[in-house]
């Protein structure tokens, strides 16, 4: 079993009916690429770069932080590297930052919002990453982000970098995409105003279901609560997909639902182009998607987004799956 999917490693991502899709995984530090690649990644679908400033007393320096990005890119030799900036904040803290202590830190300073407020602390990962990209296929990602202002100033601040660097004749790639994740409602909803600014979405479900339901992903005591299955999450996902593919721009998913084999179906159905998640997901998940008919899972998807609860989705899913 294990090496029949093995087989699967070294080839490209289709579904039964030949629509290709991309299978990237998500790694939190340089060391985590060999896995990755083992398990037949045909990318990175998200590098969280807040592990390289977590658990130490200060800032990485720009120089530490090229050499990490450089790491990655060198290692997956073209293939596509989606770094995210700095997602701290919320359920992840820095000492050395001295973050305010907050009644609600998940609503409250962190993400982008820390890079557009001290953009010192941007600009040197700014600038790290743009030396970078001249080592392979580099796109560069915002973290939470709720409104076209904020994908504005960040942009803003990345002309101001490059500029520094022509400058001083140090050179970067020309062609990196600019990506946003949607991970907040309110950025679904603006979905078609986002994607004017940008290249690409990659959904953040694990942030979305969150905050669309109103359910702390942390609080054991309402877990039972967080449904990647309800209605109103999938519909939010359409949304997005739709927004993106109506501007000609591809989408992605980084959250945990992109790897799970009861959802990717639907996922596959919505039209979704990019699929990330961790190492050992991968092959079962290219094995599944082979094995489906995109056509099909689109009628599929459009018959599960009209039913009224996340258990009536559930088991019509998986009763049409079972045929
Ligand atoms: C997400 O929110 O789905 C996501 C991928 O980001 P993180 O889990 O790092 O918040
Ligand atoms: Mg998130």
């Amino acid at each position: 079993k294990r090496r029949e999917l093995f087989r699967l490693k070294d080839q490209a991502t289709y579904s039964k009916d030949k629509r290709k899709v991309e299978l990237g995984c998500n790694i939190g530090t340089p060391r985590d690429v060999k896995m990755a690649l083992k398990n037949g990644a045909e990318g990175i679908g998200l590098y969280r770069t807040e592990f390289l400033f977590m658990n130490r007393s200060n800032m990485p320096t720009e120089e530490e932080q090229f050499q990490a990005y450089k790491e990655v890119l060198e290692e997956m030799e073209g293939k596509p590297v989606i770094i995210r900036t700095l997602d701290i904040g919320g359920d992840k803290e820095l000492p050395y930052l001295n973050l305010p202590k907050e009644a609600n830190p998940f609503l409250g300073y962190r993400a982008i919002r820390i890079s557009l407020n001290q953009p010192e602390i941007f600009k040197v990962q700014l600038r790290a990453l743009l030396r970078s990209s001249l080592y392979g296929n580099l796109k560069i990602m915002y973290p939470m982000i709720s409104s076209v202002e904020e994908v504005r100033a960040a942009n803003e601040i990345l002309e101001d970098v490059k500029r520094e660097l022509k400058e001083k004749s140090i050179e970067y790639s020309n062609q990196i995409e600019i990506g946003i994740m949607i991970e907040i409602p309110a950025a679904a909803v603006i979905g078609d105003l986002l994607i004017k600014e940008v290249d690409f979405f990659s959904i953040g479900t694990n942030d979305l279901i969150q905050y669309s339901t109103a359910v702390d992903r942390l609080n054991e005591g309402v877990s039972y609560l967080y449904e990647p299955f309800h209605p109103a999450v999938l519909r939010l996902i359409k949304l997005i997909i739709d927004y993106a593919h109506a501007d000609g721009k591809w989408v992605g998913m980084c959250g945990e639902m992109a790897g799970d084999l009861n959802i990717i179906p639907i996922l596959l159905g919505l039209g979704l182009d990019e699929f990330s998640m961790n190492a050992s997901a991968i092959l079962p998940a290219r094995k599944l998607i082979a094995e489906l008919s995109y056509l099909e899972m689109k009628k599929l998807a459009e018959e599960t987004l009209i039913l009224s609860t996340s258990k009536e989705i559930r088991n019509f899913i998986a009763e049409n799956l079972k045929k």
